[in-house]
């Protein structure tokens, strides 16, 4: 059953005593009476206390990356055993800033993908195409190469634990968002390309998040298209009334 999800995702921001106040606040503010999965990704040092934190919440912490060996000489980096053993069985995995600041390609992250699965880690995919291939129509192309070079290696039985976030590049941050219309039309897109490869099971199942400027005044619109089955949030996860407002919109 395709599941309904926002996730927040805290990238490079809040220390210890700032993600403490943060998820007080969400467990203050956020609804009770949706059917979201919910989920909340703070920066590596703050998971073990995000964890403790929330556990008896219906809040799922996630990692925001992991590394893609098992364990090794890889100085300061993290392995999908290290996160399994605090309570962390969610990483987002493949997003724009780590493919464009940190050189993550299609290839690394079918590895990491491979790590996170037989590491018993459910994995949010991200990916989406940049402003360039957008303006030159080439998005469709963009999207589905990185779809088949980064995740459509694995079997069919796999995609029960993979939930997929499509973030164009020129949304993310920007205050541009992309019209609910411009959504649906990739995220169907998406699924039928999902379905052609691995059936209508897996591509009714799977559920494809939106990511780019969700804020609490657009949230509803985008998340009533019908293949839109929730958010990747990124600056408005950041104040709980924000992405409060944001859960209620799904
Ligand atoms: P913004 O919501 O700040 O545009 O970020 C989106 C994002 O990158 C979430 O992963």
């Amino acid at each position: 059953m395709r599941q309904k999800i926002v996730a927040g995702n805290w990238k490079m921001h809040k220390n210890a005593e700032e993600t403490e106040d943060l998820l007080n606040e969400l467990i203050d503010q956020l609804p009770h009476d949706v059917e979201a999965h919910i989920v909340v990704a703070p920066t590596f040092t703050n998971l073990a206390s995000a964890v403790e934190h929330l556990e008896f919440t219906n809040i799922e912490v996630a990692a925001q990356n992991m590394h893609q060996s098992e364990s090794g000489a890889y100085t300061g980096e993290i392995s999908a055993d290290m996160l399994r053993s605090i309570g962390v069985h969610l990483v987002i995995l493949g997003h724009s800033e780590r493919r464009a600041y940190f050189h993550e390609t299609d290839s690394l992250l079918a590895y990491k993908v491979d790590t996170a699965l037989k590491n018993y880690m459910k994995v949010i995919f991200c990916f989406g195409e940049e402003l360039k291939d957008r303006q030159s129509g080439n998005h469709f192309n963009i999207v589905e190469n990185q779809l088949r070079d980064g995740l459509f290696h694995i079997a069919k039985e796999a995609w029960a634990n993979i939930i997929l976030a499509y973030e164009p590049v020129w949304a993310i941050g920007t205050g541009e968002t992309a019209s609910p219309e411009q959504a649906q039309e990739m995220h169907l897109f998406i699924r039928e390309t999902i379905r052609k490869s691995f059936g209508s099971d897996v591509a009714e199942d799977v559920s494809i998040l939106y990511g780019g400027s969700v804020k609490p005044d657009n949230a509803r619109e985008i998340f009533s298209q019908p293949d839109v089955d929730g958010g990747l949030i990124g600056g408005a996860a950041l104040k709980a009334a924000d992405f409060a407002a944001i859960v209620a919109a799904i």
